[in-house]
């Protein structure tokens, strides 16, 4: 218990020494280091560039996937700032990045017309969110509900996904294994919380799931994630298919991006159902992230 409380105090320190570096030191690109804007409008352009993520080893059960950009280049630094560095303030472009990554999947996926969105962030470990003193990936999801709101979807973030008890602490940071290692790593690692939690409060059945996270790379994490939600188990979207969305995606060396919203799609927003509203909202996000 000493421990945790000591984890949790250095974390908010860190962030607050953070959070005091921004205010007395120059800004500068978290993906270039341009002086200027946190990130700057070339880097932002990289996450106008949506695709579907193909990890290599393509485990089963691996949901369908949209990435906004790949993860090289000036987008790794950028995530990792956001992650592991506090810079904080890149949750507004990258979670920008992310709702169009949503915006995306959901226009390529069947699913009934005007159902609500929910956006499900993998869970961190407590250790990791300790040592952050934040959740990034609930603060990305977060930061995605306002800009799918503010194009008219019905989207909420839904923390309706939880770690296991017991297994969490003996489960290794996954980074550094291979792909069938972390698989084995997480097996059984989270499980989607019961009806009668609140998580699922005002949840309609046959709401649509789209389980988020900032970067895939080998995949096993959600699908360990779409495997639980889908699972067997009392909640209102046992039967939905789960799909999923990120910031950015391990490049592959022959993708298929989707092609870019027309014009047009600006000026569709709120006349034409859905199909046109997420083609706006496609166009949206695009537009700010490509003007900064
Ligand atoms: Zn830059």
């Amino acid at each position: 218990m000493g421990t945790d409380v000591d984890g949790g105090v250095a974390g908010v320190l860190r962030a607050g020494s953070r959070a005091l570096a921004d205010l007395v030191l120059p800004r500068s690109c978290a993906g270039c280091a341009r002086p200027g804007d946190v990130l700057c409008p070339a880097c932002r352009r990289r996450l106008t560039r949506p695709r579907l993520a193909e990890p290599r080893r393509h485990p089963p059960g691996f949901p369908p996937t949209v990435a906004a950009g790949a993860y090289a280049g000036p987008v790794r630094p950028a995530v990792l700032a956001f992650k592991e560095h506090g810079r904080a303030e890149l949750a507004g472009p990258l979670g920008t990045a992310l709702a169009l990554a949503v915006c995306v999947v959901l226009a390529g996926a069947a699913g009934p017309a005007g159902a609500p969105v929910l956006l499900v962030p993998v869970p961190s470990s407590p250790a990791a969110i300790r040592q952050r003193g934040r959740d990034h990936v609930r603060e990305l999801a977060d930061r995605a509900v306002v800009e799918l709101r503010d194009a008219g979807l019905d989207a909420r973030t839904a923390p309706v996904l939880g770690r296991l008890r017991g297994r969490a602490g003996r489960t290794r940071d996954s980074a550094g294994l291979d792909a069938a290692a972390r698989r084995a790593n997480l097996s059984g690692r989270f499980q989607a919380r019961p009806a009668g939690h609140g998580a699922w409060a005002g949840v309609p059945a046959g709401s649509r799931l789209v389980l988020v996270d900032d970067v895939v790379t080998s995949g096993a994490t959600l699908t360990e994630g779409a495997r639980a939600l889908a699972g067997p188990g009392d909640t209102p979207c046992r039967d939905t298919p789960v799909l999923a969305a990120v910031v950015a995606a391990t490049p592959r060396r022959v993708h298929r991006p989707f092609a870019p919203p027309p014009p047009g799609a600006f000026t569709v927003r709120g006349r034409g159902g859905e199909g046109a509203d997420r083609a706006s909202t496609v166009g949206t996000g695009a537009r700010r992230l490509a003007s900064g």
